[in-house]
């Protein structure tokens, strides 16, 4: 049984948060979960469906570096209307309005990075990151307002603030626990009885240059954030039932697995089985 002293971090990717139907359900899930650990801390990803939010943030950098103004102005559009139609699907007319005013700032800056990147026709991986992290800012804020809505004690986390990863080294990015955990307590002291929503994905250099964690990474932001908060544990949701002896997409048969061992779960990661990151 968890300690329902301690945090419970519950993670929904962009497939359990595609619509607004999906954000509704995902925050009644957390709601039942909070009845017997109060203390839940949420990770969430960009919108999912078809495409994925992630996927069309990072059609707008290939298009602006092709010179396609018109392409990513489309795109964008897509983005910002997939966002406001469900804000006004889930808020009251101002609430939808106030997501609107910051969704709207954001892609204005966007926008400002995309005429740059167009007339250089030049694009590196940092502005990749950059834009492409966007998809969880503005879904964290949609589930967070969502509680708020209902009278909750929920807080938006931006973990661009928090969660720190030096990419200096040789052997790949590495977390910087210490500075990640002052930073991560810093943030949630003031307000200690609300329940953090989590951006996934997104962290910030040493530097402070804002990078992700790379294509599917809120797992790890997750795993990341349940050490952090010294969580009893961390449940990974998704469209299916479990982790199954195959991708079910593919093998239709393939069943639930009882139980999986690290090193399976490492190899099936390894070998690309998207339910989980490696
Ligand atoms: P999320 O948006 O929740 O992170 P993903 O699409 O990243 O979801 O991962 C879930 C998907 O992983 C499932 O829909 C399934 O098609 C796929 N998948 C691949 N291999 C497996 C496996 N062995 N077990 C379960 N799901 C798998
Ligand atoms: N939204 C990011 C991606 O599509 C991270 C994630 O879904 O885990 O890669
Ligand atoms: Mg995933």
């Amino acid at each position: 049984p968890a300690d329902p002293t301690r945090w419970n971090v519950y993670k929904f990717g962009g497939t359990s948060v595609a619509s607004a139907e999906c954000y509704r359900t995902v925050r009644d899930i957390i709601l039942a979960a909070q009845q017997s650990t109060p203390k839940m801390a949420v990770v969430v990803s960009a919108m999912g469906g078809k495409p994925k939010v992630t996927d069309l943030l990072i059609d707008t950098v290939m298009l602006a570096a092709k010179g396609d103004l018109e392409g990513y102005e489309q795109t964008l559009s897509v983005v910002r209307k997939k966002h406001v139609a469900c804000a006004t699907e889930l808020f009251s007319a101002a609430g939808a309005q106030a997501y609107e005013a910051d969704l709207d700032e954001d892609i204005n800056n966007l926008r400002d990075i995309l005429r740059a990147v167009s007339l250089m026709r030049y694009s590196g991986e940092k502005i990749v990151e950059l834009v492409s992290g966007h998809g969880e800012i503005w879904s964290a804020r949609m589930l967070t307002r969502l509680f708020q809505d209902g009278g909750h004690d929920y807080m938006f986390v931006d973990a661009r603030k928090v969660l720190f990863v030096d990419e200096s080294g040789e052997s790949g990015p590495e977390i910087m626990w210490e500075r990640s955990r002052a930073a991560t307590q810093a943030l949630m002291a003031p307000t200690p009885t609300a329940c953090p929503v989590i951006t996934g994905f997104i962290a910030s250099t040493a530097d402070g240059v804002v990078t992700t964690l790379k294509r599917d990474g809120s797992d790890y932001s997750a795993s990341i954030f349940g050490r952090l908060l010294e969580a009893t544990g961390i449940t990974i949701w998704t469209d299916v039932d479990g982790v199954l002896s195959a991708d079910p997409r593919r093998v239709p048969e393939a069943k639930v697995l009882a139980d999986v061992s690290y090193s399976e779960a490492m190899e099936l990661a390894y070998f690309g089985a998207k339910v989980i990151h490696p």
